[in-house]
């Protein structure tokens, strides 16, 4: 399959990654990005745009000057700690600017959208694994974006006939197997990079001792004690994005509809760390801290919606493969 598909915040993690699987499968991607957090050198298919969403006559001047048969939302700021303490900054950029994308789109006639959400929409879950048709109560700001955003959508989808494939990533992870992009975050306040650091800090010759690895609550109701997540693989994220897009674009998705996507399985904090000194050989360190506001103990996903729908599966999410691939292409 084909099609001309606007990448919009291209230049980060997740959608580096996918802009690359487009160029693979076929498609002709064209990244917009503002690079408040992106790299311009991570856009490694198709063309660039250099563009906000917050202005509303670019976007207009970007759909007017180009025909696209599906549009990919990435833009987001999605820092939870952050969300809490300047959501002004949250809503701003992922209501106001993806109802411009919106507006923008519905403008020009184009109806086909794949939207990144994220299992934050559910909240404290009291069933695992966790389905789409689970209650959704954030517990944070930034849930709160992204599931104001989901009900727009649903709403477009009955009013203006918008198709929406909302995709809710669990923690997203690894980095391409081919080694040339990676997760590139400033600050860094995910797991696996920092844990990957401080193996790095160690292996330089660094006092194991003087550790700057945090483990943020010890006492979670889980089997040791750490948060349970389910890492899923980038590379699985992108390929999911593509088979969202066939299947907008093949109409076997219309309206709105959304995925969980995940691996089923669970990692701890403690289970991570432990991979993580197989991986790189580095006896590291960490320093036990009281729990992180907002962290939910476990959140493990069901997949089998777009196992089913999508015909989508993990093939990168072991966790030997995620933490060797972030590895490979980690700077040391
Ligand atoms: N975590 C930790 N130390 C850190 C960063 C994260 O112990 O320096 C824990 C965090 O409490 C959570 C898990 O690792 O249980 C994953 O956190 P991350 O920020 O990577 O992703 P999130 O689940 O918040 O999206």
């Amino acid at each position: 399959m084909s099609g001309r598909i606007l990448v919009v915040g291209g230049a980060g993690y997740i959608g580096s990654h996918t802009v690359k699987h487009l160029g693979r499968s076929g498609f002709t991607p064209t990244t917009l990005d503002n690079l408040c957090t992106g790299f311009r050198d991570a856009v490694v298919a198709g063309d660039f745009l250099h563009a906000d969403l917050l202005d509303r006559e670019a976007l207009q001047r970007v759909f007017s000057r180009n025909s696209y048969d599906a549009v990919v939302h990435f833009a987001a700021h999605a820092y939870v700690g952050e969300s809490v303490t300047d959501p002004r900054k949250y809503y701003n950029n992922n209501v106001v600017g993806t109802l411009n994308l919106l507006h923008a789109m519905l403008d020009a006639g184009v109806k086909n959208l794949v939207f990144s959400s994220t299992c934050a929409t559910y909240g404290e879950p009291t069933v695992i694994p966790i389905s789409e048709e689970a209650a959704q109560h954030p517990i944070n700001p930034y849930g709160q974006t992204k599931l104001v955003m989901e009900h727009a959508m649903r709403d477009y989808a009955s009013a203006y006939g918008l198709n929406t494939v909302s995709l809710r990533y669990f923690n997203a992870a690894g980095a391409d197997p081919e080694g040339v992009l990676r997760e590139r975050h400033d600050p860094e306040t995910h797991l696996i990079p920092l844990v990957l650091e401080e193996a790095a800090r160690v292996l330089r010759g660094g006092d194991p001792h003087a550790t700057k690895l945090k483990l943020f609550g010890t006492d979670y109701p889980t089997r040791d004690g750490s948060c349970i997540r389910d890492y899923i693989h980038v590379q699985d994220l992108a390929s999911a994005h593509v088979a969202a897009l066939k299947a907008l674009l093949a109409g076997t998705c219309a309206g709105f509809e959304a995925f969980n996507l995940s691996t089923e399985k669970g990692v701890s904090v403690l289970e991570l760390i432990e991979g993580a000194r197989k991986i790189t050989g580095a006896d590291f360190r960490y320093t036990e801290f009281p729990r992180r506001a907002g962290d939910p103990p476990e959140l493990v996903g069901s997949a089998a919606k777009a196992r089913t729908v999508l015909g989508w599966t993990p093939e990168w999410s072991s966790l030997e493969t995620i933490l060797e691939t972030a590895w490979r292409s980690f700077p040391r």
